[in-house]
């Protein structure tokens, strides 16, 4: 088991005027090398709940067992949990700062105090890893398309080595293409090195083509958490909370390609 969370609560600016529950009574376990997909609309509590998996913020009540440890107790080593549960935020390219893309991937290792030539190799990995041309190494990232810089973005938390990588919308603001490519390539790392990976998306489409399992929130909470037909068989409810209306077909074909379909007038998946 990899992570573990128990009746997790958080609570912005606790105790003030402009309190805001924005996590309630979250229980939620993912096993090592499962690919899980978050999704719901904004302001749901996605990035709330996964900045909790690395340790940014802490929850204001509930238990986080990370590998069987408890990561609230005193004494916890929260510079591990830092470097073995990797977080890709939100257009991660705005914090990419170096001026050559292989020195901006260096960065993180050696922050770790890892030596000059063992940075290098981190980050040379992290960059094959995550499909970019040599020839892009010694470029500015400021030169690169949206795209190669998201994957530069990436490669920076790969270079760390993670053990679960945790990406919040990394399709947000690509074309078509781009957000084919990234979310192939995350694929790709998950089932080459049994990465586990936790995926945010508010896109159904995204989710449901590559993750193993989906985890709905709506309002602080979980609604669904299980394979993504179950959840899609829930497909009038997902539509009321907002996260189906246009791509109820688009599911039911989904459906189907996975050898399962859904009469349109009741919420059942049957065998097709
Ligand atoms: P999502 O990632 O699903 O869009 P968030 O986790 O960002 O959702 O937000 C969950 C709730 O917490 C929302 O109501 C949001 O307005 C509130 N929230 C998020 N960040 C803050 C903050 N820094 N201070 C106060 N409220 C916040």
């Amino acid at each position: 088991m990899s992570i573990r969370l128990e009746h997790i609560e958080y609570v912005y600016g606790q105790k003030t005027a402009y309190e805001k529950k924005a996590l309630k009574d979250i229980c939620l376990e993912i096993q090592t090398g499962e690919f899980v997909g978050v999704i719901g609309h904004t302001g749901s509590g996605k990035s709330t709940l996964i900045q909790h998996l690395n340790g940014l913020i802490r929850a204001t009540g509930g238990s986080y067992y990370y590998e069987g440890k408890n990561v609230y107790e005193d004494g916890y080593d929260m510079k591990r949990l830092r470097t073995e549960v990797g977080l890709v935020f939100q257009y991660p390219e705005h914090q990419l700062f170096e001026a050559d893309v292989l020195t901006d991937v260096c960065f993180g290792p050696k922050n770790q105090g890892l030596t000059e030539e063992e940075c290098k190799d981190r980050a040379l990995m992290a960059l094959r890893s995550v499909g970019l041309k040599e020839k892009y190494y010694q470029r500015s990232p400021f030169d690169l398309s949206g795209g190669q810089k998201r994957r530069v973005a990436i490669a920076g938390v790969l270079a760390m080595q993670p053990k679960v990588l945790v990406l919040d919308e990394p399709t947000a603001g690509l074309d078509p293409r781009g957000r084919e490519e990234i979310l192939d390539q995350i694929r790709k790392l998950h089932r080459d090195r049994n990465l586990t990976v936790i995926l945010v998306s508010h896109s159904m489409e995204d989710i449901a083509e590559y993750a193993d399992r989906i985890v709905v929130m709506n309002q602080g909470e979980i609604c669904y958490n299980d394979k993504p037909q179950e959840v899609f068989s829930h497909y009038r409810e997902l539509e009321k909370i907002g996260l189906l209306a246009p791509q109820v077909t688009y599911v039911m074909g989904e459906l189907k390609r996975r050898g399962l379909s859904v009469s349109p007038d009741v919420t059942t998946v049957e065998e097709a």
